[in-house]
């Protein structure tokens, strides 16, 4: 038997969803209902600073007023899909890649970490240099005393291939292009490669679909998959939305916020149209509630490039 599609909704509750978040929600929606899947919502609140409740139930909202429904969790699923309540689950799979010798803690300083001459990994964070994986264990005790410390995963000589639903083969070296990257941070915070990993796999996730900024993150995730044994879902990335000005959206572009749009007297389905016509499923930007994009949803339709906002799509 063919096994159930389960996508998912991931936002971290730090602001508004932008239209950008929306647009990617969408396509998420479109590619686990053209299969006739499903979709599940886990609230991304591992940062505890930004992180608010308020924005967590407007996710909701927003979400529900374009018509994009889910399947299973968010609030009313209950604590567990929420990441901040699933700390002691982390914490195992911490405690197995400890236990394997794949971490080490680092004590390098941001910094260190930003110095000008370190090399750029793909996602434009510097590729770390090794330096704390050296360290003699009198020298980590020593160090231990003054700071604590972030926990770090070693990474092997290794590319990393994937065909992405969308982009097609992407390969990445692990050891050039990332780096060994942080799992937990030094003020305690789980990292979102661990916890979206984790995550995924314990949710049953078969397919991630999600904006093409964190396509350079899935080679690491990959790697985090193998080493856990979980099943690898399969990803799919999204163009980004860009405003007029070319610029990305970001959670403070108010202009073109929902509530601007709905203040315009927009409905649900004028805006899914609208983001429609934009990935290419429609000829025109016209209503369309969700499901009735359901037959029109193809991979194929949807622009590679970015994508800017324009009059002519109504935004
Ligand atoms: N929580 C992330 C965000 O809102 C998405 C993570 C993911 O889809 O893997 O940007």
């Amino acid at each position: 038997m063919e096994q159930k599609t389960i996508g998912r909704f991931a936002p971290s509750p730090s602001g508004r969803l932008h239209l950008g978040n929306l647009f990617c929600s969408l396509l998420a929606w479109l590619s686990a209902k053209s299969k006739g899947g499903e979709i599940l919502l886990r609230i991304e609140d591992l940062d505890r600073e930004r992180s608010r409740p308020e924005y967590a139930e407007q996710a909701e909202q927003d979400l529900a007023f374009l018509g994009l429904t889910w399947d299973e969790g968010g609030r009313a699923g209950g604590p567990g899909y929420f990441q901040a309540n699933r700390g002691e689950y982390y914490e195992e799979l911490l405690a197995q890649l400890a236990e394997r010798e794949l971490l080490y803690p680092c004590f390098c300083s941001r910094a260190e970490l930003h110095a000008a001459n370190a090399p750029h990994a793909s996602d434009g964070e510097a590729v770390y240099s090794g330096k704390c994986r050296k360290l003699s264990a009198a020298e980590v005790k020593e160090l231990s005393e003054r700071r604590s410390p972030a926990l770090r995963l070693k990474v092997p000589k290794e590319t990393i291939c994937f065909p992405d639903g969308h982009y097609g083969k992407i390969s990445q070296n692990l050891e050039r292009d990332c780096g060994d990257f942080i799992l937990r941070r030094s003020d305690g915070a789980f990292a979102y490669q661990l916890a979206v990993v984790a995550d995924d796999a314990a949710m049953g996730v078969t397919e991630v679909v999600r904006g093409r900024d964190l396509l350079s993150s899935t080679p690491r995730q990959i790697y985090l998959y193998r080493l856990f044994g979980f099943p690898v879902p399969e990803f799919a990335h999204t163009p980004l939305l860009l405003g007029p000005d070319g610029r990305r959206l970001s959670k403070r572009d108010r202009d073109i916020s929902l509530d601007a749009l709905r203040e315009k007297g927009l409905s649900g389905e004028d805006i899914t149209g609208r983001l429609a016509f934009l990935a290419g499923l429609l000829d025109r930007p016209e209503a369309a509630a969700p499901k009735e994009l359901i037959p029109l949803f193809s991979w194929d339709k949807v622009p590679k490039e970015d994508i800017r906002l324009s009059p002519e799509a109504g935004f």
